[in-house]
């Protein structure tokens, strides 16, 4: 649109604006009002103050989200105007930067914008902020807004738009400079900010009678006496103006009587916001207060309670609090996201396939949220929050995995038992090749899934669940070598048993005095002979491989076991043989081989010569001297038979032996009968012989 603005127009009042019409006009929002108020809601502050977070929701906040600028992150400008009141500040920043401040109505001239507006800019990423002009008729003699309201814009802008009449130029008592050692004075106070700023003079109303060289060089004449008139801290006494303030002059023809020359010079002046190459362009790194934008809206509340409270001013403290509230917010957020991600794996009985695939994302999603966010804030505060988000979410990855490999080690073990069953159970097993084969399939799938299972970055651990794994299996194995130990050992004792059977009754027929040196050492050969196959001999030094693994201590414990199986077998061979009525039979049939046959073993036909009482008596003697030889297990020496001392705790905690009973095989009260009924028969006997020569006289 161009200008249709006359001479005329302009006498009769008309004020027809011929500024272009920008194609995208933002909202704005007043961020301080005229009460000094600024614009939050709920008790964020506070909340930040105490050192808790919160969740700031708040109308900066809600306004940066709604023009888009809150993820902008440091890739935002902030500009502030100031000014006498009703100097064109607004108009200005309207025409500049597409805005919709309040103008002054021409017909009431009453002061419009209170307190501190902002709207975002039509350039790039720029918000404007249009602070209340000072000398106000309306606030009469109060100074105090003009020094906090400065104060705040010194501590969040980059570039202050200075707005100046051409006809204040020089006066250097006027409104304009005392405003200017205002903002030189408060920014003493912000003693700590390494910040600069831009100060950029826009010389109103200009006419063009006096350059504007001139006019800037009456400028910085005069800021430079009033900073030479300042008091300042003892270590900036020989500081320039420059060392915090850089300085930019323009000059702007009449808004109302040259419109289109004051339109040429206000898009001219636009450029410096958004050309960056242009030789004026005003944003310079050094003047960002490195707030991102969505911690603008804290730190800007923070500063002006500060300012409100009428604190010092220390803008890093200030930067370090909001980096601090922000970051526990954005790692709030980052945790959030985390939990619902593991969620669904938590607490899962049984096992979750592809845990790995989901919980490594989950934690690198977190971080990715918190990186994006919080990595724009001071770098301590960033690295500490992420090191305690860090820790939380590996601390609960830990706990999850821990889980998981608990499930996985009760199915691995589970998975162990029942494959080495069967291993077990085929013919012709070989229990270590059995063993071996179901142990390393087992402890690979266990490490494979644990394996599987890991977040890279995070530590997860496997390797002690691994062990008790391992020692679990061990036990088990420990448990079937015993058991197979046992069928071994019973194999033996079967096989002892039949050779003791072979052997015992020739024996136990023809007992004498060294009866029982033959049947233990007959039994010791067998016993050897049965454990020969297992007998390993190194360097004369005796051990045992039954094949079942196991350390020497086990396989010692094995072969006792073995050891006392075989007493065990040979005690009831003892028990056997030396059952009274199979004593008797022996007794018996002893007495009968001498009383009813001679030397020659030719049965006796009795004749009257014949002394039957004494063979009778003889005989009978001689059975009876038999009895305690299988009553008692003694030895030609006089020891009495006695398992070897390795099996004898084994033995002793057997329930069927009475280890101290052991050579005992008949007690007095069990001969006793054995002698009255071996008397009684012998004694038959011999009335059966007397009658049958009786019977030979009378034939
Ligand atoms: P503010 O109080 O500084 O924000 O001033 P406003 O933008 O509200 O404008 C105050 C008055 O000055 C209004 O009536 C405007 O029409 C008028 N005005 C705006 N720009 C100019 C200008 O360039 N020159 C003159 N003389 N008046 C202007
Ligand atoms: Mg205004």
């Amino acid at each position: 649109m161009t200008s249709s603005s006359t001479a005329g127009d302009l006498a009769e009042g008309v004020t027809e604006v011929a500024v272009p019409i920008p194609a995208l006009v933002y909202p704005q929002i007043q961020v301080i009002d005229e009460n000094k108020v600024f614009s939050y809601a709920g008790s964020v502050l506070l909340i930040l103050l105490k050192g808790l977070t919160c969740v700031s929701r708040n109308t900066v906040n809600d306004y940066l989200q709604k023009v888009d600028l809150l993820s902008a992150g440091l890739n935002y400008h902030l500009i502030s105007v100031f000014g006498s009141q009703s100097t064109g500040k607004s108009t200005l920043l309207n025409a500049l930067f597409g805005t919709k401040f309040d103008v002054m109505d021409e017909s009431k001239r009453r002061q419009t914008t209170k307190g501190i507006w902002m709207s975002r800019a039509k350039q790039d990423k720029i918000l404007v902020m249009d602070v209340e002009g000072t000398d106000g008729r309306e606030r009469g003699e109060d100074q105090d807004f003009e020094r906090k309201a400065a104060l705040f814009a010194l501590a969040t802008s980059e570039v202050l738009i200075v707005n100046i009449w051409e006809h204040q130029v020089g006066l250097y008592q006027g409104a304009n400079m005392g405003l200017l050692k205002t903002v030189f004075e408060v920014n003493l106070s912000l003693f700590s900010s390494p910040n600069k700023s831009l100060l950029l003079f826009v010389i109103r109303d200009h006419i063009g009678v006096t350059p504007l060289e001139n006019l800037a060089a009456t400028l910085t004449a005069d800021l430079e006496r009033i900073w030479e008139s300042l008091i300042k801290p003892d270590p900036l006494s020989n500081s320039k103006i420059t060392n915090f303030f850089s300085l930019q002059f323009t000059a702007l023809p009449h808004k109302i009587l040259q419109p289109e020359p004051f339109r040429k010079a206000v898009d001219g002046l636009g450029h410096r916001f958004d050309s960056k190459d242009h030789e004026h362009y005003v944003f310079e790194k050094s003047y960002h207060r490195n707030v991102p934008a969505d911690g603008w809206s804290i730190y800007a509340q923070n500063v002006w309670t500060q300012i409100e409270l009428n604190k010092d001013l220390d803008l890093p403290t200030q930067q370090v609090l909001v980096a601090r509230f922000r970051c526990e917010e954005i790692a709030g957020l980052a945790w959030e996201r985390f939990e619902n991600d593991v969620k669904p794996v938590e607490g899962m009985s049984g096992l979750v396939a592809g845990l790995g695939d989901i919980m490594g994302p989950a934690r690198q999603v977190a971080l990715e949220i918190y990186d994006a966010q919080a990595s724009r804030y001071t770098r301590t505060v960033y690295e500490e929050k992420r090191q305690e988000l860090l820790a939380k979410i590996d601390a609960k990855l830990a706990h999850i995995y821990g889980h998981y490999i608990s499930t996985l080690h009760k199915i691995a073990i589970q998975k162990f038992n029942t494959s080495v069953t069967s291993e077990l159970g085929r013919p012709n097993y070989i229990f270590l090749d059995s063993i071996q084969a179901a142990k390393s399939e087992t402890l690979d799938a266990f490490v494979a899934a644990a394996t599987e299972a890991q977040v890279e970055g995070a530590l997860l651990p496997f390797e002690s669940e691994l062990q008790s794994l391992t020692s679990d299996i061990e036990e088990s194995v420990s448990r079937l070598r015993a058991l197979e130990a046992k069928k071994l050992g019973s194999r033996i004792t079967r096989r002892l048993t039949s050779d003791l059977d072979d052997i015992y009754p020739r024996i136990y027929k023809n007992p004498n005095e060294d009866f029982w040196d033959r049947i233990v050492l007959t039994f010791r050969e067998v016993l050897d002979k049965n454990l020969a196959i297992y007998k390993v001999e190194k360097d004369d030094v005796v051990t045992y491989d039954l094949g079942l693994g196991g350390t020497v201590a086990e396989v010692a414990a094995e072969i006792d076991q073995i050891k006392m199986e075989a007493w065990k077998a040979l005690y009831r061979k003892m028990k056997e043989f030396s059952k009274p009525e199979n004593v008797l039979i022996r007794l018996r049939e002893h007495f009968e081989e001498r009383f009813k046959y001679d030397d020659n073993g030719v049965p006796r036909v009795w004749k009257p010569a014949d002394d039957i009482s004494d063979i009778y008596s003889e005989s009978l003697k001689s059975a009876m001297r038999l009895l305690p030889l299988y009553a008692t297990a003694r030895l030609e020496n006089g020891d009495t038979v006695f398992p070897d001392p390795d099996v004898v705790p084994a033995l002793q905690r057997d329930e069927e032996i009475e280890i101290e009973k052991f050579p005992i095989l008949l007690s007095e009260s069990q001969m006793l009968p054995i002698r009255n009924d071996l008397k009684r028969i012998a004694d038959s006997m011999y009335v059966d012989a007397k009658r049958s020569t009786i019977q030979s006289i009378r034939q």
